[in-house]
């Protein structure tokens, strides 16, 4: 009899079920026990294959979609790379609507995922007909049999961490989960994983993570919109000049403001110290631990897990550069040599 070829049908099949991996050096002196969530095992490096596939999939169930059909979104990130991974199973075709500041290998990586790639002027407002939103908003409406994924603004991209990241995580700790700590961009990620999790035990704390240029967090604790905090800053996917409807700011308890320089020194550490080559958002989420532990927010019984939402390789020319960390002042407060010798 022939032995049976164990082996998956496609990429796909391998979305979601990523593992928690205890931290043992980066959190170390802190109270309480850390675990990472570390998305980059996902198939597309990141925590966006998961809405990716489960908006795409929802709108074929509801007879939106079929083979041959336009999944259209506006990013250069995570999400582009995701859904042009999941057209090219499902033969979609995939159209993104990207800022020309996007980097000239971000366009080439997508575009190597089969996806066409309109490039649209940076400098326009957004209500400019040229910018991204509008030219993604053109072509959807133009587009007969097309979706426009428009992650920041769709509640699916919450559904889709209510249905797998939240129960992952729930069952992966025997319900034990006493804090959530994840970034929040289109609060997506947090706000889905919360409220399942809120549902099980509404003890668990969940904390957020925003950056210094951004609205989230003061909007969190006075629901204004207060223009003052917007500038400019350089981790990317964390944090919003806007208030994104796919967050759920109930289910989160609190949130605290991390900096790009001490963020990218931790991304950094990670890698040195836990041997997990994971992007700069997730730096971010263990600074704002340390910033958390600081405040006094966990014990030695809290079981903290922790969302990395992606893979280190998407930042080689960023926070993996000495040249750029260089540029941006980030090794003007320590003395390079010691520093690489000790941290790195
Ligand atoms: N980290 C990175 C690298 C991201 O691309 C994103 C998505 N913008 C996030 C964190 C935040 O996830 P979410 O959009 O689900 O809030």
């Amino acid at each position: 009899m022939k032995e049976e070829i164990k082996a998956y049908n496609n990429v796909l099949e391998l979305i979601g079920n990523t593992p928690l991996i205890k931290l043992n050096k980066v959190t170390e002196g802190l109270e309480g026990n850390f675990y990472a969530k570390v998305e980059a095992f996902n198939p597309g490096h990141s925590t966006k294959d998961r809405i990716a596939l489960y908006i795409i999939e929802e709108a074929e169930k509801r007879g939106i979609l079929k083979p041959g059909d336009t999944i259209i979104e506006t990013t250069s990130g995570n999400t582009g790379f995701s859904i042009a991974m999941v057209s090219i199973i499902k033969g979609y075709d995939c159209v993104l609507a990207v800022s020309s500041k996007s980097s000239r290998d971000k366009i080439d990586m997508l575009r190597s995922m089969g996806a066409k790639v309109y490039v649209c002027p940076a400098h326009v407002s957004a209500d400019d007909e040229r910018s991204y939103y509008n030219v993604a908003k053109r072509l959807h409406e133009e587009t007969k049999g097309s979706v426009y994924i428009n992650q920041y603004f769709n509640e699916l991209n919450v559904d889709a961490h209510y249905k797998s990241t939240g129960p992952e995580i729930w069952e992966q700790t025997n319900g034990k989960i006493t804090h959530l700590v994840a970034c929040s961009g289109t609060g997506g990620t947090i706000s889905g994983t919360a409220r399942f999790l809120k549902e099980k035990n509404p003890n668990i704390r969940v904390l957020g993570v925003d950056a210094y240029g951004s609205v989230l967090k003061k909007y969190h604790e006075t629901k204004e919109f207060d223009n003052d905090e917007i500038y400019p800053y350089r981790i990317e996917g964390l944090g919003k000049n806007l208030i994104p409807t796919a967050t759920d700011f109930d289910v989160i308890d609190e949130f605290i403001k991390v900096t790009d320089e001490e963020s990218a020194h931790v991304t950094r550490e990670i890698a040195k110290k836990e041997g997990l080559f994971v992007g700069y958002t997730s730096g971010a989420t263990i600074q704002a631990v340390r910033q958390y532990a600081e405040k006094g927010e966990f014990d030695k019984d809290s079981n903290v897990i922790i969302i990395f939402p992606d893979h280190g390789s998407r930042y080689m020319s960023k926070v993996f550069s000495d040249d750029w960390m260089n540029e941006q002042g980030f090794f003007d407060s320590v003395n390079v040599e010691e520093a690489q010798k000790i941290e790195f």
